[in-house]
């Protein structure tokens, strides 16, 4: 059963942003701010993975073989996520919708839960790929490092190392992957007065502030919009 708290408490956040953003990170602290799960979809497959749950078989499935996992499959197990009962206040996304056809099942996920909140985390190329080519990660757990870990992991205590293998050219490649995938999604958003950009070439605290302001106005106008 879902519960009804009146269409406007809810506060349904979506992060686009390419890799090397600092998106996860935004995430992270509007999602402690708020009050509300921060669902990352590499951890929810993983979860839904290991769980065993039916999607997560088939998804699985489609991992070992070397194939992406469906808009379909995805989309089911993000809808299993969001029917849980700590997200029926809302929650922060990274990582979906990546398709106009997620997209738009979002849409229907949310429907008559709250304005539907979308944050582009805008940030010039060779920015990010200063970014990502002196990216660290942990030598043990393989845990992207977090822009405040100093020099220890702090999911297991690793050791921070650098990538070695993000030479420009990948991540170059990346970088066009991402940009032709994620355009059509910005032009759905676009029309919506709860779409907001964010200037995330600048201190993490700084963007965090942006992330803020930009929520704060989204949720007033979706209130009126949706
Ligand atoms: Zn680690």
């Amino acid at each position: 059963m879902r519960l009804q708290h009146g269409a406007a408490s809810g506060l349904n956040v979506v992060m686009l942003g390419p890799p090397g953003a600092g998106k996860g990170t935004q995430a992270e602290r509007l999602a402690q701010k708020r009050g509300l799960p921060r669902i990352s979809t590499g951890d929810i497959l993983r979860e839904a993975v290991q769980a065993g749950t039916p999607l997560g078989s088939v998804a699985k499935a489609a991992m070992d073989a070397g194939r992406l996992v469906s808009d379909d499959v995805m989309i089911g197990i993000v809808q299993e996520r969001l029917d849980r009962d700590d997200a029926r206040h809302g929650f922060v996304l990274d990582g979906f919708p990546r398709t106009v056809e997620q997209a738009s099942a979002l849409d229907r996920m949310v429907n008559g839960r709250g304005p539907l909140v979308v944050l582009d985390v805008v940030v010039p190329e060779d920015v990010l790929v200063r970014r990502l080519a002196t990216r660290r990660i942990c030598g043990r757990c393989g845990a992207n490092a977090a822009v405040h870990w100093k020099t220890k992991c702090e999911k297991c205590g690793g050791k921070l190392v650098t990538r070695v293998d993000d030479g420009d050219e990948i991540v170059r490649e990346r970088l066009k992957v991402y940009q032709r995938q994620s355009k059509p999604l910005v032009d759905y958003y676009s029309g919506r007065g709860t779409l907001r950009t964010i200037d995330g070439n600048q201190s993490a605290d700084v963007v965090t502030a942006a992330v803020d302001s930009a929520v704060a106005t989204a949720e007033s106008a979706g209130g009126v919009t949706l």
